[in-house]
């Protein structure tokens, strides 16, 4: 019997397991164009929290009672769609669950070639995109400048910190812990910010710029926003992709140093990926050049076994992924 988590209760500050529930899906035969694809891998994201809240956004929020949903790759299994035979790898959004009925215009083929298909839910996929777009279209960072990113070992982060290395520009990231800062340092970033030592931020970030920052790629929210403010040089661009800092708190995020937004002209842009769908291109030749070029690392956190998802997502919270976040079913 296929089985999906489904949200039971909206949670309340940080999600706990009495919100969720795996269920077992009614069985049931294939209409005429879909396929049941039986999945291999799912994604799960921080995005995610903002949609079992019940309130309106750029996704709807997740119906109580009702399977959840998410990013995934699997492989089709039953087909009465002409163009999806059995044993056809593809990715769509029917994931939280082991096996999945979906429309044929639902789904993406995965290309053939060497790279594993769990690639397409993070760098190679929408979690690269977002970093590309980001860092290059919104915050329009350019060779020789200095970027500062936050959550710098996690998804996005870590490929932002790629993608500007190899346009030329300094990073500086920071991430929790000395693995993670260690490990960020690996993949090439200038300097890293352990924001669990003892430095505050702001002086962390003062010591690592002295010139202060050009570009900083928001993940973070809180604490971090309010330090690459202290710390825009004229004219700084601030894309702001996520706010992770924020996304469980009761109480809103204070920034001390906004009003320099004003004196240093500093532009803010947030920014949803699916903005830059039209453009997707421009990032499959970008991403593409880096990644032939042997220059890119890209880093997986696996945790096997679809009751484990809600243990993966929730691990987001609390730093425990290097990398994408993957579940392996
Ligand atoms: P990550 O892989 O970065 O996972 C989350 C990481 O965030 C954790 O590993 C942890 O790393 C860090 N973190 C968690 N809580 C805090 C906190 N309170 N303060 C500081 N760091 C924290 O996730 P993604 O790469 O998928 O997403 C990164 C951000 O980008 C998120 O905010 C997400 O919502 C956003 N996003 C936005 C998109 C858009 O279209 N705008 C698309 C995709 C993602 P550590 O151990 O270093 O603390």
């Amino acid at each position: 019997m296929a089985k999906a988590w489904h949200l039971v209760r909206r949670p309340n500050g940080m999600p706990v397991a009495e919100d969720f529930a795996l269920r077992d899906l009614p069985a049931r035969d294939l209409a005429e164009g879909e396929v049941r694809i039986a999945n291999r891998w799912l994604s799960v994201d921080p995005y995610m929290r903002g949609r079992m809240n019940d309130v309106k956004s750029y996704v709807p929020p997740f119906a109580l009672d009702a399977p959840m949903d998410g990013g995934a790759v699997g492989e089709v299994i039953e087909s009465r769609a002409a163009d999806l035979p059995v044993g056809t790898r593809v990715q769509h959004m029917a994931g939280w669950r082991d096996e999945a009925i979906v429309p044929a215009k639902g789904v993406q083929k995965l290309p053939e070639g060497d790279i594993p298909d769990q690639a397409y839910l993070g760098a190679l996929g929408l979690t690269g995109m977002t970093a590309w777009f980001g860092l290059l279209a919104v915050a329009d960072a350019k060779p020789g400048e200095t970027v500062f990113v936050s959550a710098a070992a996690g998804a996005v982060g870590s490929s932002v910190v790629q993608i500007a290395k190899a346009r030329g520009m300094t990073v500086i990231g920071s991430a929790g812990g000395a693995e993670k800062t260690e490990w960020v340092r690996s993949i090439g970033a200038d300097h890293v910010i352990d924001y669990k030592g003892n430095v505050p931020l702001v002086k962390a970030l003062g010591a690592a710029a002295p010139d202060g920052i050009d570009v900083y790629f928001d993940n973070v929210g809180g604490d971090h926003l309010d330090a690459a403010l202290a710390h825009a040089r004229q004219g700084a661009r601030f894309a702001i992709c996520g706010m992770i800092d924020g996304y469980n708190a009761s109480e809103p995020t204070k920034l001390r140093y906004l009003m320099r937004v004003i004196a240093a002209r500093i532009r803010m842009q947030g920014f949803i990926v699916s903005d830059f769908m039209g453009r997707i291109g421009e990032f499959h030749q970008g991403m593409g050049e880096i990644v032939a070029g042997g220059n890119f690392q890209r880093e997986e956190t696996v945790v096997e076994g679809l009751e484990h998802t809600l243990d993966a997502f929730l691990g987001l919270f609390s730093g425990r992924n290097k990398g994408k976040m993957l579940v392996k079913l």
